[in-house]
């Protein structure tokens, strides 16, 4: 039950080297927002700035509206779950997640009834006078997890707190963690680098690299709808294959080589007159055939992943190699002739996402006053939208009589429960 809004947050350790730059965040009542990014992008340092373990160098940090910057973290009312459990080992299982207790002032049969409810939710009831170095990884962490929820704290970050689990616990523990915050409802920041744990958890990921953030959006968007470059290439196993190409007279070639793509595609290509641009297959939609046509791309079979209900193929073509999803039972052979025709995401050298349609102003009504409203509003900021207010022209409505909004956009209409629900429609194209 915490509302977080980061604004034009800067972070550097040393003189002039930001780790943390313009980064613009809004994070939702009862969200469970994931931060996935590769190592040393910068996940770890926002997480601490959030708690309020580093100071910002630039930029507000407000929690429930109030301006957090020169707060002492003690009056944030969050706990922290960290990668390595962090257990008293001299303390018991009982008495270290009493340890989440320490700023509320209770009666010991009140403390008692606290860490034995979350012992029970947890599967931990039995070990309560045991000590950590007698219980598994899975079991410490599960500890650390009751300390951090014992007191029903309003926020929960998580610096990548699955991370030392093997393969099967940490999908476990996964999903036990979801049960857990659907049962408290309470706002979580979970920081990752593992995108398959982001986009199993996530409400909403953030993806970070270098300090900046390069989209934000649901899992389905992310996927889906990716605004730049980086989101095709980092959300998704396994990885898409990139093909860098030159246009000239309307053909399209990657070196000399001419190369045919979806129409959409072609058409996007003519309509933007991109003579340079980024293009991304995921491994399922590179159709592989046995016998050459017109439209295919001869490569070589070098290597094959088994996984069970399909394989991954990779073949080289255009000195490079690419991986293809195919059926279990797809005969596998040296030559084999590659068909770029399929789903294929379209950047231009800046890396940006080139769509349909790209849709950039939104026109409310009038100003919505609720906090939660005006949060969206931040975040569509964030997101790169214009935001304006006209109520003759508005393509945001407002219904008086049941509190609900609508969007009309591209001759469609939402209908939105409330104004989030916005951002699950719009994706990120900042
Ligand atoms: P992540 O958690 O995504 O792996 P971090 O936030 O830990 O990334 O680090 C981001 C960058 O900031 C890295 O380049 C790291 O070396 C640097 N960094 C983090 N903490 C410090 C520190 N206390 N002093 C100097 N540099 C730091
Ligand atoms: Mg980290």
């Amino acid at each position: 039950m915490s509302r977080i809004s980061l604004q034009k947050v800067y972070k550097s350790f040393q003189k002039n080297l930001y780790v943390i730059s313009d980064f613009d965040l809004e994070i939702f009542n009862d969200e469970f927002l994931v931060i996935v990014g590769p190592s040393g992008s910068g996940k770890t340092t926002t997480l601490r700035m959030i708690a309020g373990l580093e100071e910002l160098s630039d930029g507000k940090l407000y929690i429930d509206d109030h301006l957090q910057n020169d707060e002492d973290p003690s009056t944030r009312h969050l706990s922290f779950v960290f990668q390595n459990y962090a257990l008293l080992p001299h303390l018991t299982i009982y008495e270290n997640i009493a340890f989440g207790l320490l700023n509320l002032k209770l009666s010991e049969l009140e403390r008692r009834k606290k860490v034995e409810d979350i012992a029970r939710k947890l599967s931990l009831l039995e070990k309560l006078g045991s000590y950590p170095n007698q219980l598994s990884g899975g079991q410490r962490q599960r500890v650390a997890l009751a300390r951090a929820l014992v007191d029903q704290e309003k926020l929960i970050l998580f610096d990548e707190p699955l991370s030392n689990l093997d393969a099967l616990l940490r999908s476990e523990m996964r999903s036990e963690l979801l049960k857990l915050q659907r049962m408290f409802q309470t706002t979580c920041v979970y920081v990752t680098h593992d995108q398959v744990e982001a986009m199993a958890m996530a409400s909403r990921i953030v993806l970070m690299m270098e300090g900046k953030i390069v989209q934000v959006g649901t899992p389905y968007q992310m996927y889906h709808d990716p605004a730049h470059l980086d989101t095709s290439l980092f959300i998704g196993l396994p990885e898409a294959n990139l093909i860098t190409v030159t246009i000239k007279d309307q053909r399209i070639y990657v070196d000399d080589q001419e190369i045919a793509l979806n129409d959409e595609t072609k058409l996007l290509i003519q309509k933007n007159q991109l003579s340079k641009a980024l293009i991304t297959i995921r491994p399922k939609a590179l159709r592989v055939h046995h016998q050459f046509k017109d439209i295919l791309t001869k490569g070589k079979l070098v290597a094959v992943e088994n996984f069970g209900v399909s394989k991954l193929l990779h073949i080289e073509a255009f000195n490079q190699t690419f991986r293809a999803e195919v059926d279990q039972d797809f005969i596998e052979q040296d030559d084999l002739y590659l068909d770029f025709t399929g789903e294929t995401y379209l950047f231009n050298e800046d890396k940006k996402r080139i769509r349909e349609n790209q849709f950039q102003e939104l026109i409310f009504e009038a100003l919505p006053v609720l906090v939660e409203e005006l949060q969206v509003i931040r975040e569509l900021i964030n997101y790169g939208y214009h935001i304006s207010y006209d109520d003759k022209k508005a393509n945001v409505l407002y219904n008086k009589k049941n509190h609900t909004y609508q969007l009309k956009m591209n001759e469609k209409i939402y209908d939105l429960k409330n104004l989030q629900d916005i951002l699950n429609i719009l994706s990120y194209r900042k």
